[in-house]
């Protein structure tokens, strides 16, 4: 199996147990691989002009408007199907936006993403512990999940143009600190 990795910004709920995305509260994740659900693009492609597809980025300040709540924590994604990608806003530079056909949960970090990385906050915490135990996978940190995504993207060097998911260390921008996001 060839992995490409990429993150994304999920909260976990209690009562449906599983991971939502903050900006699609109504859809909470299954285990195993999600699928685009799209009726207008041809099957094996995205038609230019359709926002359909699976977002995400290997780049956790991209995420952190995702990232607000206090039950948020970041996820390891595996990417299936075909991808765009893109670079990040202008505001934020030297980053990446990728979407594609499918992914799947594979991992979920244990830790923030700093220089240092410290322990998640209590809240942050339980949602990660709960989302291990739901979608049966591995507590990971930081620098292991970055390691991870380098080596896959690496792997895939044509596929992504040339591009390196990191090319500015993530703690040169400020980001999650607590329960609330950056600026
Ligand atoms: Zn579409």
């Amino acid at each position: 199996m060839t992995l490409l990795l990429s993150l994304k910004a999920v909260a976990f709920d209690v009562d449906r147990n599983g991971f939502y995305s903050p900006s699609q509260c109504d859809f909470v994740w299954p285990r195993g691989v999600v699928e685009r659900q799209c009726d207008t693009c041809n099957p094996r492609e995205f038609d230019p002009g359709c926002h359909c597809g699976i977002y995400s980025s290997p780049n956790p300040e991209i995420l952190t408007e995702y990232a607000k709540f206090s039950n948020t924590v970041y996820v390891l994604l595996n990417l299936y199907g075909w991808i765009d990608l893109w670079t990040g806003p202008a505001d934020i530079s030297d980053t990446f936006v990728i979407r594609s056909w499918g992914a799947k949960i594979i991992g979920v970090l244990a830790t923030t993403a700093d220089p240092k990385p410290r322990k998640l906050p209590a809240q942050r915490q339980l949602s990660a512990i709960l989302g291990v135990d739901y979608y049966g996978v591995d507590l990971m940190s930081w620098l292991q999940v970055k390691e991870m995504i380098t080596i896959t993207w690496e792997n895939h060097k044509t596929l992504l143009d040339g591009h390196s998911p990191f090319k500015k260390e993530p703690w040169e921008i400020e980001y999650i600190k607590g329960d609330t996001h950056a600026k």
